[in-house]
């Protein structure tokens, strides 16, 4: 079995190279072809031994991911359906700014938590993530968007860990792709751009700031344990006096000095002026006491099975409006690529009943637009 080099870290390369007998700045050479180079073919790597090449060749891969599809939005936002196997698909999406370019990148395929508003939730958890398969999406995005542009500049600026799954239910494969997100022989991410956000497995929100402080985002939707039992079923088992206190821990170790709040607006659900006092209250006098917080506002993003509906943008400006005057910075999430959008996580549901489907009924799979090779320029 061959290893996959683009499961490791640096550290992770350095100890593979070492079994291979070789010193430890060759596999940050190594690294480098991988990641800031793009290379995956070991003849191309031409600073690197002959007899290492050879050992590569025998032992090892870069096994990137297999797209099913790519569309672009007119607004430049890309979105990527990757194939992970068993009737599997994940997301993962770019968004292009003016002063940055944010990549949205899945932990998981499926998820276990649940949320009632979220497509990825409804699909239930088929299994995690490896670091390979979480790194792998940075990889090929950021090298098709440099041969896109036809510059080696780097185009990916911010991660965020938005995508399909729950990371912090994936600690262990998550933290090496961090780790090679963050490396300046790697990606060379600033901690600041690199944001995890979790729907609150307390446990280990300490894990992350002991192994790797990075922004956090914590998804709240709710001002009261009793909505936010029946929006994220997780909060039965970390309740928000748990989850805030943990947010006040994080803050010691975090490379900012906030905590970023997710607030999906659900109409008549949690969006009204009285849920902002609620949430205020929380905030002031409540577990969120003296906690330095940002809130950005998601405008639902429908779905059919979800039975829910997006707020009206008068409710969602009345309550960042609310917020606002109470001193908490507020944000409302512009809605990019609509018309590619699905809610996150709908396309890979589609794939996966689809697929479901077509098992049940024998018939063949995934009738998607699909793209051929030129969207994986470093796969040979
Ligand atoms: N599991 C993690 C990260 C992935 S979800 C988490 O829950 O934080 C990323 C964000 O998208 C979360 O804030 C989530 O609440 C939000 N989200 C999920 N489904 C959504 C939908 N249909 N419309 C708008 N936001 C949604
Ligand atoms: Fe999982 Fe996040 Fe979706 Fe909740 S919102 S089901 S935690 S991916």
């Amino acid at each position: 079995m061959h290893v996959n080099l683009l499961d490791f870290d640096r550290d992770g390369l350095i100890g593979h190279c070492a079994s291979l007998g070789e010193k430890s700045f060759r596999a940050t050479q190594l690294f480098r072809w991988l990641h800031q180079r793009g290379v995956s073919d070991f003849s191309q790597m031409t600073d690197l031994a002959q007899s290492l090449r050879q050992k590569l060749a025998l032992s090892s891969c870069v096994q990137g991911l297999k797209p099913i599809s790519q569309h672009q939005s007119n607004d430049g936002t890309i979105k990527w359906l990757f194939d992970v196997g068993d009737g599997n698909a994940i997301e993962t999406v770019f968004i292009p700014e003016d002063d940055r370019g944010t990549l949205c990148v899945s932990s998981q395929a499926g998820c276990a938590v649940g949320c009632r508003f979220c497509s990825t939730g409804h699909q239930g958890f088929s299994r995690n993530l490896s670091t390979g398969e979480i790194l792998a999406q940075l990889w090929h995005a950021e090298h098709f968007l440099r041969q896109r542009q036809g510059s080696p500049e780097r185009v990916i600026s911010n991660v965020v860990m938005m995508g399909m799954g729950e990371p912090l239910q994936n600690h262990q494969a998550l933290v090496p792709a961090l780790r090679a997100m963050l490396d300046d022989h790697g990606y060379g991410i600033s901690r600041r751009r690199l944001t995890v956000s979790t729907s609150g497995v307390v446990p280990m929100i300490d894990r992350l700031a002991q192994d790797c402080p990075v922004a956090l985002a914590v998804s709240l939707h709710a001002p009261t344990d009793a909505l936010r039992d029946q929006l994220v079923p997780l909060n039965k088992k970390y309740p928000l006096s748990e989850l805030l206190a943990a947010c006040h821990r994080y803050l010691e170790f975090a490379p900012r000095d906030f905590i970023t709040f997710e607030y999906c607006m659900l109409d008549g659900v949690n969006d009204t002026l009285e849920h902002a006092r609620a949430l205020i209250e929380l905030m002031h006098h409540g577990a969120g006491r003296g906690l330095n917080a940002k809130f950005n506002l998601i405008p639902f993003n429908p779905f059919p099975a979800s039975g829910l509906r997006r707020s009206t943008a008068s409710a969602v400006q009345r309550f960042a409006q609310h917020l606002q005057d109470q001193g908490f910075v507020t944000t409302v999430r512009k809605t990019r690529g609509d018309d590619i959008d699905a809610a996150c996580g709908q396309l890979a549901g589609d794939v996966k009943d689809r697929t479901d489907v077509s098992r049940r009924m024998n018939r063949s799979p995934i009738p998607i637009a699909v793209q051929k090779s030129e969207t994986r320029p470093h796969e040979h």
